[in-house]
């Protein structure tokens, strides 16, 4: 990078795909994310993404998980409609309670375990758009039929999480990113969003895209989650999943820049923390 075949998105470009409110507009129309996310050793990821959903400005979020995550998601956000998944009953039906959802955010802190295999498979058995991120990640890697699905799907890894999905290591993907990203997008059918220094966004027949509003103090624990909050509001909004990816990567990076500088008019940068960037969201936008 950069490759003359990876075009950034501008500030304009964004604002003119972001889906904004209308006079008319109300919550459900607005778009209603469910987000699975969470378990009892990782509760702090599951308030990250919920975070970012609700200040990208989703209509609705919807949060489904073990009780121990949903007593913190109910502490930290309010604005979130939760409920207890009993992971012995997660079958579609179980998910049917959770209300209708237009896209779902599978994977921050979830866990591995057979509990969580079973949410992924339940989610990804729905007929709505789903976002797989982190811990979802690794259960696809291990169970790629699951990305077998009508409805699409984005991916979100890092390059770890990438070479685990490709099966090739970490250092190729790192020497070789764009060829990497669209090489998955191919394979898997999905769209992908490698993230990094830049981020690179590809799906097939498209051209691939990069972001590069972030700062380096992005490079820190659980800013990964909040992305994955903001693409589900954009993707229930109705933006296709290679839209949703490349707006959600610009006002990440946008909302990081913010919250460095203490503000829009902050000169030089400082240490951010994840819900930082969520809480300067609505300043990007
Ligand atoms: P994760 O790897 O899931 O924790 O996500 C980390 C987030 O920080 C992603 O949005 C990355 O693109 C971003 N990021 C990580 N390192 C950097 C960096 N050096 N410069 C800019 N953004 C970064
Ligand atoms: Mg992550």
């Amino acid at each position: 990078l950069p490759d003359p075949d990876a075009a950034a998105l501008t500030d304009e470009d964004v604002a003119d795909l972001l889906p904004r409110p209308g006079a008319e507009s109300d919550k459900y129309r607005r778009g209603v994310v469910g987000i699975a996310a969470g378990s009892d050793r990782y509760t702090g990821a599951a308030v990250l993404s919920v975070g970012g959903a609700v200040r990208a400005g989703a209509g609705m979020v919807r949060f489904a998980s073990a009780e121990e995550p949903v007593r913190h998601v109910r502490a930290r956000w309010p604005e979130a409609v939760t409920t207890v998944l009993d992971p012995s009953l997660v079958l579609k039906s179980s998910l049917d309670e959770v209300g209708r959802v237009q896209a779902w955010v599978l994977g921050p802190g979830l866990g591995t375990g057979p509990d969580a295999h079973a949410v992924a498979r339940a989610v990804l058995a729905t007929d709505v758009p789903v976002i797989v991120d982190a811990d979802g990640l690794s259960i696809v890697a291990r169970d790629r039929a699951l990305l077998r699905r009508a409805a699409p799907t984005l991916v979100t890894p890092h390059a770890g999480e990438l070479s685990r999905l490709l099966d090739v290591p970490r250092e190729r993907i790192e020497a070789r990113r764009l060829e990497h990203t669209r090489r998955a997008a191919a394979e898997l059918g999905v769209t992908v969003l490698l993230k990094g220094s830049t981020t690179v966004i590809a799906e097939e027949h498209r051209p691939a895209r990069v972001n590069t509003t972030g700062t380096p103090w992005l490079a820190t624990g659980g800013t990964g989650d909040v992305l994955s909050g903001i693409a589900g509001a954009l993707l229930a909004g109705g933006l296709t999943c290679y839209d949703a990816a490349s707006c959600a990567a610009h006002l990440h990076g946008l909302a990081a820049r913010i919250a460095a500088r203490g503000g829009a008019g902050g000169r030089s940068e400082a240490p951010i923390a994840a819900l930082d960037v969520a809480q300067a969201l609505p300043e990007a936008v």
